[in-house]
């Protein structure tokens, strides 16, 4: 079975060199943890963004759960977020006792409906978690002026979103602070997990340093408030700095690989992803609608033996282990409407052509034959 989906080693092939020496130049340095690679690539992160603060952590649900818990986020509080999403948004809500409260997404471009906000606000409302999803940013000053005026704070889950931009701004730079994934198939990715949030405010900075470090604070072996050990490897920081300097290249080969798909299925009658006003899009998924996808799907893996991806089947919300919160099948039509129609084409930048081509060859025929 072909399953296109996603494959690091035409990257890894082109970059071996420089990675091989990244691995080479952490072993050599004599510190494993918390060294010096952690530290450049956080001063780089955050240059990257025009922000102060950038703090590696191990991966990119942590990152969102230490950046919640920085902020003041905790047991008893509400986090208004989509369930429209990758679960781990979710589950990162759960893990500091908040409870995650969903608001529907935009049929257009799936995105959370900053229309439905302020309705889903209540006294125990303590953080909007807007997620870039797919590579393009949320509609952030609607949020950003409900926040002010509702004294909440705003955590981006920028995990699909590296380098989108919105209005001009760069994602992660709209919010009090904004968490990163680094898995390997993120749109800027280590070799094995990762995460990082940047910030410009110097007390969340300074809780999330003492919390992904066991909570210790100035003095070793001390602890004050008990944290986490969620510390970012050196070895993948190290490699993250050298791809960072490549980020707007990777970015650049997924428009290519869109466009190609523009150029290749824009007219067949499948929906393709919609740019939002004043977005740029990244590209982390190219997530396409038919309602008949399902058809589609077993069409293509019958005649080409093509296996394609779904981001994603089931809502947040419709998980068993999410039945507690309480959400009734229906209660977010769009998100469940979406979830039955949409699936992804392969996107990475290291595509092969002639890989992309046969998935458009057979997508096209597919959609057309229906
Ligand atoms: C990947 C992802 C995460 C989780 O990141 P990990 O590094 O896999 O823990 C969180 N939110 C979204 C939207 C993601 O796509």
């Amino acid at each position: 079975m072909t399953t296109f989906v996603w494959d690091y080693l035409p990257e890894y092939r082109s970059e071996r060199e420089d990675i091989l020496d990244a691995v080479e130049t952490v072993f050599e340095s004599g510190q494993l943890v918390l060294g010096k690679s952690v530290r450049q690539f956080e001063e780089e992160f955050a240059s990257y963004h025009g922000v102060d603060h950038c703090v590696g952590v191990d991966n990119g649900t942590n990152a969102i759960a230490l950046g919640l818990e920085a902020l003041g986020v905790g047991r008893g509080d509400e986090v208004i977020t989509v369930s429209n999403t990758a679960a781990p948004t979710v589950v990162a809500i759960d893990s500091v006792g908040a409870t995650p409260v969903f608001v529907d997404v935009r049929e257009e471009d799936f995105l959370m409906d900053t229309d439905l906000v302020e309705a889903a606000i209540t006294p125990r409302t303590k953080c909007l978690l807007p997620v870039h999803l797919y590579g393009q940013c949320v509609d952030m000053e609607p949020l950003r002026r409900l926040a002010d005026r509702h004294g909440l704070r705003i955590l981006e889950d920028c995990a699909q979103s590296h380098a989108a931009t919105h209005h001009g701004r760069i994602a992660g730079t709209m919010g009090d602070a904004a968490a990163f994934s680094f898995y390997p198939t993120k749109v800027l990715g280590a070799y094995g997990d990762g995460g990082g949030v940047i910030t410009s405010d110097p007390e969340v900075n300074a809780n999330l340093r003492r919390l992904r470090y066991y909570g210790m604070e100035k003095v070793y072996y001390v602890v004050d408030t008990p944290g986490h050990n969620s510390r970012l490897d050196e070895v993948h920081a190290e490699i993250l700095r050298r791809k960072l300097r490549r980020l707007d290249d990777y970015v650049a080969g997924r428009r290519d690989v869109a466009r190609r798909y523009e150029e290749g299925l824009g007219d067949t009658g499948l929906l393709l992803p919609a740019n939002a006003e004043g977005n740029t899009h990244v590209f982390y998924v190219y997530v396409v609608r038919h309602p008949r996808r399902d058809d589609i799907l077993a069409a293509l893996k019958e005649r080409y033996d093509i296996s394609l991806n779904i981001s994603y089947p089931w809502p947040v919300h419709t998980m068993t282990g999410f039945a507690h919160l309480g959400w009734e099948k229906g209660s977010l039509p769009v998100t469940e409407k979406l979830a039955d129609e949409i699936f992804s084409l392969p996107m990475y930048p290291s595509l092969p052509v002639e890989l992309q081509e046969k998935v458009i060859t057979a997508v096209r025929e597919v959609v057309t034959s229906l």
